[in-house]
Protein backbone atom coordinates (compact mmCIF):
# COMPACT_ATOMS: atom_id res chain seq x y z
CA UNK A 1 0.00 0.00 0.00
CA UNK A 2 1.00 3.57 -0.39
CA UNK A 3 3.27 5.19 1.77
CA UNK A 4 1.31 8.01 1.82
CA UNK A 5 -1.74 7.04 2.86
CA UNK A 6 -0.29 4.55 5.59
CA UNK A 7 -1.58 5.85 8.92
CA UNK A 8 -0.68 4.06 12.28
CA UNK A 9 -4.20 2.08 13.34
CA UNK A 10 -5.02 4.55 16.58
CA UNK A 11 -7.30 6.61 18.29
CA UNK A 12 -7.08 10.61 17.71
CA UNK A 13 -8.26 13.43 20.48
CA UNK A 14 -8.81 15.21 17.19
CA UNK A 15 -9.57 13.14 14.14
CA UNK A 16 -9.35 15.22 11.05
CA UNK A 17 -12.68 14.69 9.53
CA UNK A 18 -16.17 15.38 11.22
CA UNK A 19 -18.79 12.56 10.76
CA UNK A 20 -22.14 12.62 9.80
CA UNK A 21 -25.18 11.29 11.45
CA UNK A 22 -28.52 9.88 10.00
CA UNK A 23 -30.90 12.81 9.38
CA UNK A 24 -28.23 14.73 7.49
CA UNK A 25 -28.83 15.16 3.73
CA UNK A 26 -25.14 14.90 2.82
CA UNK A 27 -26.15 10.80 3.73
CA UNK A 28 -28.22 10.79 0.79
CA UNK A 29 -27.20 11.78 -2.19
CA UNK A 30 -25.10 10.45 -4.88
CA UNK A 31 -21.23 10.32 -4.52
CA UNK A 32 -19.11 11.22 -8.17
CA UNK A 33 -16.64 9.55 -9.86
CA UNK A 34 -13.53 10.37 -9.32
CA UNK A 35 -11.35 11.38 -12.79
CA UNK A 36 -7.82 11.25 -10.76
CA UNK A 37 -6.69 9.51 -8.62
CA UNK A 38 -4.33 11.80 -7.50
CA UNK A 39 -2.86 13.35 -4.43
CA UNK A 40 -5.52 15.28 -3.22
CA UNK A 41 -7.51 11.84 -3.39
CA UNK A 42 -4.79 10.19 -1.13
CA UNK A 43 -4.84 12.87 1.35
CA UNK A 44 -8.29 12.37 1.70
CA UNK A 45 -8.09 8.92 2.29
CA UNK A 46 -5.46 9.35 4.99
CA UNK A 47 -7.91 11.48 6.44
CA UNK A 48 -10.73 8.77 6.26
CA UNK A 49 -8.58 6.35 7.19
CA UNK A 50 -7.36 8.04 10.69
CA UNK A 51 -11.06 9.34 11.36
CA UNK A 52 -12.23 5.52 10.70
CA UNK A 53 -9.77 4.38 13.24
CA UNK A 54 -10.58 7.20 15.55
CA UNK A 55 -14.29 5.83 15.76
CA UNK A 56 -13.44 2.50 15.86
CA UNK A 57 -15.10 1.35 12.82
CA UNK A 58 -14.18 -1.19 9.99
CA UNK A 59 -15.41 0.90 6.83
CA UNK A 60 -15.89 4.65 5.98
CA UNK A 61 -17.54 5.77 2.51
CA UNK A 62 -16.77 9.55 1.65
CA UNK A 63 -20.33 10.84 1.75
CA UNK A 64 -20.25 10.06 5.51
CA UNK A 65 -17.81 13.05 5.99
CA UNK A 66 -19.87 15.25 3.89
CA UNK A 67 -17.74 14.75 0.70
CA UNK A 68 -19.37 13.59 -2.40
CA UNK A 69 -16.91 11.31 -4.31
CA UNK A 70 -16.93 7.33 -4.71
CA UNK A 71 -14.24 6.55 -2.60
CA UNK A 72 -14.07 4.24 0.94
CA UNK A 73 -12.02 2.48 2.95
CA UNK A 74 -11.93 -0.78 5.21
CA UNK A 75 -10.38 -2.32 7.45
CA UNK A 76 -12.14 -5.87 8.94
CA UNK A 77 -8.93 -6.16 11.02
CA UNK A 78 -8.78 -2.33 12.97
CA UNK A 79 -6.95 -3.80 15.54
CA UNK A 80 -3.84 -5.94 13.72
CA UNK A 81 -1.28 -3.52 13.14
CA UNK A 82 -0.20 -5.75 10.36
CA UNK A 83 -2.67 -6.16 7.59
CA UNK A 84 -2.95 -3.10 5.65
CA UNK A 85 -6.84 -1.48 4.69
CA UNK A 86 -8.29 -1.38 1.74
CA UNK A 87 -9.06 1.52 -0.19
CA UNK A 88 -11.55 0.78 -3.10
CA UNK A 89 -12.39 4.14 -5.85
CA UNK A 90 -15.18 4.11 -8.20
CA UNK A 91 -15.88 0.71 -7.02
CA UNK A 92 -18.60 -1.18 -9.08
CA UNK A 93 -19.87 -5.01 -8.39
CA UNK A 94 -19.93 -7.11 -11.01
CA UNK A 95 -21.45 -10.03 -9.83
CA UNK A 96 -23.13 -10.93 -6.42
CA UNK A 97 -23.84 -14.76 -5.48
CA UNK A 98 -27.48 -16.09 -5.27
CA UNK A 99 -26.80 -16.81 -1.71
CA UNK A 100 -27.94 -14.18 0.62
CA UNK A 101 -27.24 -14.08 4.48
CA UNK A 102 -28.69 -12.09 7.16
CA UNK A 103 -26.00 -10.41 9.79
CA UNK A 104 -25.75 -7.86 12.05
CA UNK A 105 -24.66 -4.25 10.92
CA UNK A 106 -23.82 -1.04 12.54
CA UNK A 107 -22.55 2.51 11.27
CA UNK A 108 -20.04 5.08 11.87
CA UNK A 109 -23.27 7.21 11.01
CA UNK A 110 -25.60 5.70 13.00
CA UNK A 111 -23.80 5.22 16.67
CA UNK A 112 -25.28 2.41 19.15
CA UNK A 113 -27.43 1.30 16.47
CA UNK A 114 -27.16 -2.37 15.28
CA UNK A 115 -29.42 -4.52 13.37
CA UNK A 116 -29.71 -7.78 10.84
CA UNK A 117 -29.58 -6.86 7.03
CA UNK A 118 -29.77 -9.45 4.29
CA UNK A 119 -27.09 -9.06 1.83
CA UNK A 120 -25.70 -10.96 -0.68
CA UNK A 121 -22.63 -13.68 0.53
CA UNK A 122 -20.40 -13.11 -1.71
CA UNK A 123 -19.38 -10.30 -4.70
CA UNK A 124 -16.97 -9.55 -7.27
CA UNK A 125 -16.19 -5.91 -7.17
CA UNK A 126 -14.03 -3.69 -9.51
CA UNK A 127 -12.50 -0.52 -8.48
CA UNK A 128 -9.28 1.40 -8.69
CA UNK A 129 -6.71 1.44 -5.63
CA UNK A 130 -5.18 4.70 -3.86
CA UNK A 131 -2.46 4.52 -6.89
CA UNK A 132 -5.24 4.44 -9.04
CA UNK A 133 -4.48 0.87 -10.68
CA UNK A 134 -7.60 -1.25 -11.42
CA UNK A 135 -8.20 -4.06 -9.28
CA UNK A 136 -10.60 -6.68 -9.06
CA UNK A 137 -11.62 -8.53 -6.30
CA UNK A 138 -13.35 -11.44 -4.75
CA UNK A 139 -14.89 -10.60 -1.25
CA UNK A 140 -17.27 -12.78 1.10
CA UNK A 141 -17.97 -13.24 4.81
CA UNK A 142 -17.51 -9.80 6.87
CA UNK A 143 -15.56 -8.27 4.23
CA UNK A 144 -17.90 -8.83 1.37
CA UNK A 145 -20.05 -7.03 4.09
CA UNK A 146 -18.52 -3.74 4.66
CA UNK A 147 -17.70 -3.32 1.12
CA UNK A 148 -21.64 -3.82 0.32
CA UNK A 149 -22.60 -1.44 3.47
CA UNK A 150 -20.08 1.18 2.39
CA UNK A 151 -21.10 0.77 -1.31
CA UNK A 152 -24.76 1.85 -0.20
CA UNK A 153 -23.35 5.02 0.62
CA UNK A 154 -21.94 5.81 -2.16
CA UNK A 155 -26.01 5.55 -3.53
CA UNK A 156 -27.24 7.13 -0.50
CA UNK A 157 -28.42 4.29 1.35
CA UNK A 158 -28.26 3.59 4.75
CA UNK A 159 -28.08 -0.07 6.15
CA UNK A 160 -31.30 0.46 8.08
CA UNK A 161 -32.89 1.59 4.41
CA UNK A 162 -32.90 -2.32 4.13
CA UNK A 163 -33.90 -3.75 7.52
CA UNK A 164 -36.73 -5.65 7.21
CA UNK A 165 -38.18 -5.81 10.88
CA UNK A 166 -39.71 -2.50 10.95
CA UNK A 167 -40.82 -2.60 14.34
CA UNK A 168 -37.80 -3.84 15.61
CA UNK A 169 -35.79 -0.64 13.70
CA UNK A 170 -38.09 1.82 15.35
CA UNK A 171 -37.77 0.86 18.83
CA UNK A 172 -33.74 0.34 18.22
CA UNK A 173 -33.55 3.83 16.70
CA UNK A 174 -35.64 5.51 19.14
CA UNK A 175 -33.31 4.13 21.77
CA UNK A 176 -30.64 5.52 20.42
CA UNK A 177 -32.21 9.21 19.50
CA UNK A 178 -32.53 8.54 16.28
CA UNK A 179 -35.93 9.42 14.14
CA UNK A 180 -37.59 6.88 12.36
CA UNK A 181 -38.77 8.73 9.58
CA UNK A 182 -34.77 9.44 8.37
CA UNK A 183 -35.27 5.62 7.30
CA UNK A 184 -36.31 5.58 3.22
CA UNK A 185 -36.73 2.25 3.14
CA UNK A 186 -35.31 0.12 -0.09
CA UNK A 187 -37.62 -1.97 -2.63
CA UNK A 188 -36.65 -5.69 -0.69
ZN1 LIG B 1 -22.21 3.07 7.29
Amino acid sequence: MSAEVLVEKKKLKTPPLDIHYLGDRALRQNAKRIAKVDREIRQLVKEMLQTMYSADGIGLAAPQVGIQKQLIVVDCEPDNPATPPLVLINPTIKQYSDDVCLFQEGCLSIPGVYMDVKRPEMIEVVYKDEQGRPQMMIATEMLSRAIQHEMDHLNGVLFVDRVENQLALTEELTKHKFSHRAVKPVAL
